[in-house]
């Protein structure tokens, strides 16, 4: 007789970055974030380099047969210079979003102002650097690159609504009410219960929080509880909806 599905709290940090993203630490390389994390007894964790993904399919490489889910992601920056945690299902459909930014992504990196921007295998090759200027923003309106995120069947998500520079209350002064975000991260120095404190008038949509790490040390400082089924975006996305009994904890991870 089959049953309903067995719900159990995987623990999410839904935004890690690698050493790809320029202001990520060197030692943020695959096989190390993905030890630290199962070291930590997190669940799951969501990769988001900022405007780049060339290291997502190593992280995913390296949690292979490991207790780990890794969650495909970018963190974009939009033409307003608002940061958004972007969460896709599959390689390929972050390598769709991923032309479609750098069509929109201009400039070269400059390494010794910016920092290196390293491709590194779940073995620790380096495989190359990304000569692009991934720390610049790219000319996508917030609106449209909501709309591109749910064509590709992905979770959309300011990151860091609380923090002056990058979040999007700092940088347009509100959150544009029409757009359909999927959710809304705050920064893990203030939590959810802090962000629900902070933010009465955004009580309409789910809240998550994240340690944004660039740091190993880091990689666990924050991370969302949630009731799941599996490890999976669908049922991430059905957890920020509230349905079938999934649901995010608000509590502390
Ligand atoms: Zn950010
Ligand atoms: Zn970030």
């Amino acid at each position: 007789m089959r049953g309903d599905p067995v719900l159990r709290v995987f623990r999410c940090n839904l935004h890690v970055h690698t050493c790809l993203s320029p202001c990520g630490d060197l030692d943020m390389h695959p096989g190390a974030i993905v030890e630290e994390a199962v070291l930590k007894g997190l669940d799951v964790i969501g990769v988001s380099d900022h405007n780049a993904s060339e290291n997502v399919g190593f992280v995913m490489n390296a949690a292979r047969g490991k207790p780990l889910t890794v969650i495909p992601g970018m963190e974009v920056t939009t033409r307003e210079e608002v940061h958004v945690l972007v969460l896709l299902e599959d390689l390929p459909t972050l390598s769709l979003l991923q032309q479609y930014v750098y069509d929109r992504l201009e400039g070269l990196n400059n390494e010794e102002v910016f920092g290196l921007q390293p491709i590194v295998t779940e073995d620790g090759d380096v495989e190359g650097f990304n000569q692009r200027l991934l720390i610049g923003a790219t000319t996508i309106p917030l609106e449209e690159l909501v709309e591109k995120v749910h064509g590709l069947g992905g979770l959309a998500i300011p990151a860091h609504i609380d923090r002056p520079g990058f979040g999007v209350i700092g940088q347009l002064g509100f959150v544009p009410p029409g757009v359909p975000f999927d959710a809304l991260e705050v920064s893990w120095r203030l939590g959810i219960r802090g962000g629900r404190e902070k933010y009465p008038e955004l009580s309409g949509y789910p809240f998550i929080t994240s340690s944004d790490a660039h740091f190993i040390d880091d990689i666990a400082k924050a991370c969302t509880p949630m009731m799941l089924s599996e490890p999976t975006l669908p049922e991430i996305r059905r957890a920020l909806k509230g349905e079938g009994g999934r649901f995010v904890m608000e509590d502390a991870c």
